[in-house]
């Protein structure tokens, strides 16, 4: 079939959850059997959201290609289930530095390079290619901001023209806005609205789709005036309002039609969805059967978006033991000053030490760390987490006091945690780390490997975004001391031969740490592997599990 290009446009405000749209739109698709991927143009001048604050943007994802991306392509992979090619994400750092590259390589001749068309080609031509690399029958391109912004114009220009390019049945268009509610005189007001759609039709783009945020459905006549003002037929004029849960978006929108919308309006033939998926997690979501809390002992308590992905996974973790996973959250450094570390953490059944990056709140992740092992509370540490319980572990087993991560202390007496040697090299901060997925080598027999089925031990592979690594001196010390060391980085040549990718306790009821991330790759379908089992062993703490941690069994159906 052709490929099929969707658009999808914000406006009045932005944080509309346009995101959320998307991947939602894209899972209804999916559930009609079409191969679908998602790309998202950031229309920011930075090459990729690596170097951006997580406590202002949210998460930095890394998708397997090695990109750090925008945190809405981690909702895409996980409605679409779908691993995103490399150059989903693109911004205007990027198109600028190709099209400056060109340039100076020659490759223009001797044209004046403009923006129409040079600028707005490339872009075109970065999102066909991220379509091909999916081998996508449908493409959705989101456009981050909101029109009327001056960044996005070379975006929105590039999308009209697509239209032009590939014909009218193949693109389709879709504004999402906001109709506020106010509650003093009890109305929905569509005036926003009529004025984005206005604004996007003075780029020369009139949307067929028009959808809405709102805190409930629209009333009929509300969807009537809108569809008048703006020229879209009322059974195309949709409302993504207020759900308790995100996963209840793509159900909503099926319930309204969006579907069949979709369908007629990019010629394709009607089929019936499977939104088994999704039905699934909503009835676990509202209903579970057992619930625990796990405490996130990180940084960016305040940004919850900080650690969507963790949040997701546990989530997910979640459903696949029929559990709601409450989560208290623990600012470390209020760690490092309480005498009774209990107060913090009494209280929860588990604990999940998570990425991150610089000193602050350390020395209250270790104690976290010493807690959890001393105590017998499950513990699963994330990247930074496991080199926090590598170096408590150090301290307090080994007896190597001071020791630490060269990251926080650089002249620690015992770097347990070190620079890997490639990155020596490194000065440029942008895209340096060791990013996207690498191999992990698990040992037969541990924890690790009878959580991901491969109980005989074998590779698994899961996203990495770090720069420091288990110093390869310490291991033979850390292992007489007991720690084990489940995974490994397998003997490839050059980078990264023997790395320590995971380890964890015996006689510990769950005490598990990686290297890497692999909340990154975990799907409400398909819940990752150290999150199920970290669920599970919480449970089972609290008496309630009905299965063995470690049993590995954790589908609950697909799309
Ligand atoms: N700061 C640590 C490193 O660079 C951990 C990184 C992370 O948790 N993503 O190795």
């Amino acid at each position: 079939m052709h490929t099929k290009y969707i658009f999808v446009t914000g406006g009045v405000v932005s944080s509309l959850g346009k995101g959320v749209v998307t991947a939602s739109l894209g899972a209804l698709m999916r559930a009609r059997g079409y191969t679908v991927t998602a790309v998202k143009i950031d229309p920011y001048i930075n090459i990729d959201a690596g170097t951006m604050r997580p406590y202002e943007h949210g998460e930095v994802f890394v998708t397997a290609s090695g990109a750090e991306t925008d945190l809405d392509l981690g909702n895409y992979e996980r409605f679409l289930d779908l691993d995103v090619p490399a150059g989903s994400n693109i911004t205007t750092g990027q198109v600028y530095l190709e099209v400056i590259r060109k340039e100076r390589a020659g490759d223009y001749l001797s044209q004046t390079v403009q923006v129409i068309p040079h600028v707005t080609d490339e872009i075109k031509s970065r999102i066909i290619a991220a379509g091909e690399r999916a081998g996508a029958n449908i493409v959705i391109v989101e456009v981050g901001g909101t029109v009327g912004d001056i960044e996005s114009l070379p975006f929105l220009e590039a999308i009209r023209q697509f239209r032009f390019d590939v014909g009218d049945e193949h693109t389709l268009y879709l504004h999402l806005t906001l109709v506020p509610y106010l509650g003093t005189s009890n109305e929905f007001k569509t005036k926003p609205t009529q004025h984005s759609v206005a604004t996007l039709r003075s780029v020369g783009i009139s949307p067929d789709i028009v959808m809405v945020r709102s805190k409930d459905n629209l009333p009929e006549e509300i969807t009537r005036k809108i569809a008048l003002f703006t020229s879209v037929k009322p059974n195309r004029v949709f409302a993504s309002f207020d759900v308790p849960h995100v996963y209840e978006v793509p159900l909503a929108l099926e319930e309204q039609g969006l579907g069949k919308a979709v369908e007629s309006l990019l010629e394709l033939e009607h089929i019936h969805p499977n939104l088994g998926v999704w039905q699934h997690a909503v009835r676990v979501i509202k209903s579970p059967k057992k619930e625990v809390t796990i405490a996130l002992a990180g940084k960016y308590t305040v940004m919850p978006d900080a650690y969507l992905s963790m949040m997701e996974a546990l989530l997910h973790a979640g459903i696949a033991n029929d559990a709601r996973v409450n989560i208290k959250w623990v600012n470390t450094e209020s760690l490092e000053e309480v005498a009774q570390i209990e107060e913090h953490l009494g209280d929860v059944d588990g604990i999940l030490v998570p990425g991150g990056f610089g000193v602050r709140g350390i020395e209250g992740k270790i104690r976290a760390a010493e807690y959890a092992r001393t105590q017998g509370v499950p513990y699963l540490g994330i990247c930074l987490g496991m080199q926090i319980a590598v170096i408590e572990y150090a301290r307090n087993v080994v007896g190597l006091s001071g020791a630490n991560s060269t990251e926080f202390d650089p002249y620690a007496p015992h770097k347990v945690i070190d620079l890997m040697p490639e990155q020596l090299e490194t000065l440029d901060l942008g895209g340096t780390m060791r990013l996207g997925d690498w191999p992990m080598k698990l040992a037969a027999g541990t924890r690790l490997a009878k959580l991901y089925t491969v109980p005989q031990g074998g590779e698994v592979s899961e996203r990495h975004r770090h720069r420091y690594e288990v110093n390869p001196v310490y291991v033979e010390q850390l292992r007489a001391a007991g720690l084990i060391v489940s995974g490994v980085t397998p003997g490839m040549a050059g980078r990264g031969a023997g790395l320590v990718e995971s380890i964890e306790l015996s006689g510990h009821p769950f005490f598990v740490g990686l290297q890497a991330h692999p909340e990154f790759k975990s799907r409400p379908m398909r819940p990752s592997p150290p999150f199920a089992g970290l669920i599970a062993a919480a449970l089972l703490r609290q008496g309630a599990a009905d299965r063995e941690v470690g049993s590995g069994q954790w589908e609950v159906g697909s799309a």
